[in-house]
């Protein structure tokens, strides 16, 4: 059944009601009915108590004792609530019954070894009958006695309560299926108006937030939920435009490069020498599109926040090792020196992957803006745990520290040596940093030299 949610509510609310009520209704009967019945039984049982003892059972016979008791008054007239009375043998035989009884006999139960109360009816009157068993002196059943009650009241009130209790459940079940209704419509209402508000979100006005409620309800946290989903979503079609617009802009130089120096190339035939060296320079811009390509995409992945951090335990100081081995060549070309102050055995624990990174990138720029000849020192402060990259080069003037983590920040393009960088780097290494947790600083002086501190 494809029903509407406001629908479906209203529809288990009811039938949950609709048992309720059933129940109640039903106890609430049973209630009644007992009550009047049993109010009815012990009116029999407080007559059979006056006139049982006047009945006495001798071997297979039957003796009215005080027959007196019998001819009462209320046994003879028709009352409004006459008492009936009779005796009966052992095989349901009638032995005597009260005058009020012309009209028809009390059933009898000819298999009762115990006193029973029943309903019954005489003609057209409905009674409630108790039979008592009546024992002779060896205690053995030898007749019954019945004594019946008119039931007429209790059957008519009982049968009041049976119809209002009908009547009542049909309609307490529409009038509250209808106030479900609106009730359930009244609280969704807060949810439509988000949904319409939502569906008229689009890319263009991605920028647009949903308005909370002033309550602090489940209504407000959905709300809030969305408003977050639209924030990430924002943020990832930023990333995305930026990314485009980034990799577009940085990427044109390189390719005006390229074809300038192709253009030259195929002007006029050229010697050897002269291919290799143009070759040589466009080999260098793809190099570098490379380059930027793939510190864009990095950039790009961490801001993402899609990225998996792990903790390892890291040999700090053969960790260095490893990098400097890698940075060889060019520390030989500039004739520089990596020294590694580090204790032998300190450990951290961090993410191997992201630190590589993050060393690489600080060293590789302490190899490219350091002086030719120049020192690079990685110490480790045991104390404070602060690891330290210097170098003794030109250093950065102080105006620009505080734009150095910037995207494409730059500080001197001429300053550097082995090809101009996108200014990407350190911004690389902020980020990888945050996500890591390692506060990072930079000290420099001009023509002192540059630290970067990396607070584990
Ligand atoms: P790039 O790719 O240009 O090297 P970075 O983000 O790594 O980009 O560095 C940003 C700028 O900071 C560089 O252009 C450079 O001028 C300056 N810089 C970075 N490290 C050093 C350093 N150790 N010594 C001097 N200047 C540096």
């Amino acid at each position: 059944m494809n029903l509407q949610f406001t629908d479906r509510i209203s529809l288990f609310n009811t039938i949950a009601a609709a048992v309720a009520t059933g129940l109640v209704f039903f106890a609430v009967y049973s209630v009644v009915y007992l009550t009047a019945y049993n109010h009815l039984d012990s009116d029999i049982s407080r007559e059979a108590d006056e006139v049982q003892n006047t009945v006495k059972g001798t071997g297979d016979s039957l003796f009215i004792t005080y027959l007196p008791e019998w001819e009462e008054r209320e046994h003879q007239q028709f009352e409004t609530n006459p008492i009936f009375l009779q005796v009966a043998d052992k095989s349901g035989e009638m032995v005597f019954q009260s005058a009020n009884l012309h009209s028809g006999l009390m059933e009898v139960d000819t298999l009762l070894t115990q006193r029973k109360f029943f309903n019954s009816a005489i003609g057209s009157q409905s009674i409630r009958i108790g039979q008592f068993p009546i024992h002779n002196e060896e205690k053995k059943i030898t007749g019954y006695l019945s004594i019946g009650v008119s039931r007429q009241e209790s059957v008519s009130v009982l049968k009041n309560l049976r119809t209002t209790l009908l009547v009542a459940f049909p309609l307490l079940l529409i009038v509250l299926y209808l106030a479900t209704s609106l009730a359930v419509s009244q609280a969704i209402a807060p949810v439509e108006r988000l949904i319409r508000e939502v569906g008229g979100i689009n890319d263009a006005n991605i920028q647009r937030r949903l308005d909370l409620p002033k309550h602090k309800d489940e209504i407000y946290q959905l709300a809030a939920t969305i408003n977050e989903l639209l924030r990430r979503i924002e943020s990832g079609i930023n990333r995305e435009k930026r990314f485009t617009a980034d990799a577009s802009h940085e990427l044109r130089s390189p390719l005006a490069a390229i074809r300038g120096t192709l253009e030259v190339l195929i002007r006029k035939p050229r010697d050897t020498g002269q291919y290799e060296e143009k070759i040589g320079q466009v080999i260098g811009e793809v190099d570098r599109m490379h380059q930027i390509l793939d510190q864009l995409l990095q950039l790009a992945r961490i801001e993402s926040g899609n990225v998996a951090v792990s903790r390892e335990p890291i040999d700090l100081k053969s960790f260095l090792e490893a990098i400097r081995e890698n940075l060889q060549e060019p520390l030989e070309e500039k004739n520089m020196h990596l020294h590694l102050d580090i204790p032998a055995g300190t450990a951290i624990s961090t993410d191997g992957t992201f630190l590589d990174l993050i060393l690489a990138n600080l060293l590789g720029n302490a190899v490219k803006y350091g002086r030719t000849g120049g020192n690079i020192t990685c110490r480790w402060d045991m104390a404070e745990a602060v690891l330290t990259v210097s170098d003794d080069g030109p250093g950065i003037p102080e105006e620009h520290l505080p734009r150095l983590f910037d995207r494409f920040y730059r500080v001197d393009e001429s300053r550097a040596s082995g090809g101009a960088g996108a200014g990407l780097g350190l911004s690389i290494v902020k980020r990888l940093c945050d996500l890591l947790g390692i506060p990072i600083e930079v000290h420099s002086k001009p023509d002192k030299g540059t630290e970067f501190l990396l607070h584990f």
